[in-house]
């Protein structure tokens, strides 16, 4: 193709592209060019979604990537912990080189190569996965993420001799160890199923996922104490067991199927609000651990990969 100020360029077409081109984006990954091309593929989209009145809610989680409200996991593991183990490894080699040397530009590029392979397998899981949930299902549940809280940061460390001065904590290592080695990609996943859903029919929603993991599926009572472990869910007021993130995952069916029969402009329709005394403690202790997540997290310095 012919591009402007570089003239003629040789590419490899990697898939049809079904369509009439309306514009062309020149991107960079390391070493990797690519072109992106815009077409328009003149297909409507469907009336009606292939299995009306099917519907799931997703729980985005750490252990399982996604845990859907019928008990089905999507998984993938994007980094293995000898790769974890290897980034951290790289990046302490960038960080003892001196600044604008061949040596430090070499090692940028290979903490970046370590990256770039873990986001790929990312995008990837993020792609199949919202084939899956779109073509299964005319209404797709997420709840709303607050991505800045996502990963904790590093700790704080005060400095012995000096009071209200604080020690290097590894946070600026870890920030970038977070958002490009240990990053789940929930939002990705997300984004991926809204553009499968033009195709299916799909209607993708979020709601807020306040108390979804406290509330009892069965007899929707909030109890912070019913998720008896991370993957444990035991109704301290019915009994009701279940596995910890498919209870979560079914009240966020049932908050999005609120929201999708009756959608209130401006109103996001959340689990509900607790009913006892026990439920308000713990929502006020949650909130006040999310809030010195993001006082940390801002902390953090963000390095430049
Ligand atoms: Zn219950």
């Amino acid at each position: 193709m012919k591009l402007p100020k570089l003239g003629w360029v040789r590419l490899r077409i990697t898939r049809p592209l079904g369509g009439k081109v309306k514009n062309a984006t020149v991107s960079r990954d390391g070493e990797h060019w690519y072109v992106s091309f815009l077409v328009e593929d003149a297909l409507p989209p469907p009336e009606r979604h292939a299995d009306p009145g099917s519907a799931v809610g997703i729980d985005l989680g750490v252990v399982k990537v996604v845990t859907r409200s019928d008990g089905r996991f999507h998984h993938q593991v994007f980094a293995r912990d000898r790769e974890v183990e290897h980034a951290k490894k790289l990046q302490r080699d960038f960080a003892r080189t001196t600044k604008r040397s061949a040596r430090r530009k070499k090692a940028a590029a290979r903490v970046a190569g370590m990256a770039r392979r873990v986001r790929r397998r990312r995008e990837d899981f993020a792609a199949k996965t919202a084939h899956i949930l779109a073509t299964g299902f005319e209404l797709v549940v997420f709840e709303a993420l607050k991505t800045r809280n996502m990963t904790a940061g590093a700790e704080p460390r005060p400095d012995p001799e000096r009071p209200g001065a604080f020690l290097p904590n590894g946070a600026a290592a870890k920030a970038g160890l977070n958002r490009s080695i240990l990053d789940k990609g929930w939002y990705r996943i997300e984004v991926a199923t809204r553009s499968r859903a033009r195709y299916t029919g799909t209607h993708v929603i979020t709601v807020n996922p306040a108390y979804t993991s406290q509330t009892c599926d069965v007899c929707k009572v909030v109890d912070r104490k019913s998720r008896e472990s991370q993957a444990v869910f035991r109704c301290t007021s019915c009994g009701h067991t279940a596995h910890a993130d498919v209870n979560a995952a079914k009240n966020i069916l049932t908050a999005g199927r609120a929201e999708f029969a009756q959608p209130r402009p401006g109103v996001r329709a959340g689990a509900r609000k607790p009913r006892n005394r026990v439920g308000r403690k713990a929502n006020r202790q949650a909130t006040a651990a999310q809030t010195t997540a993001t006082a940390a997290s801002r902390l953090a310095e963000i390095p430049r990969l």
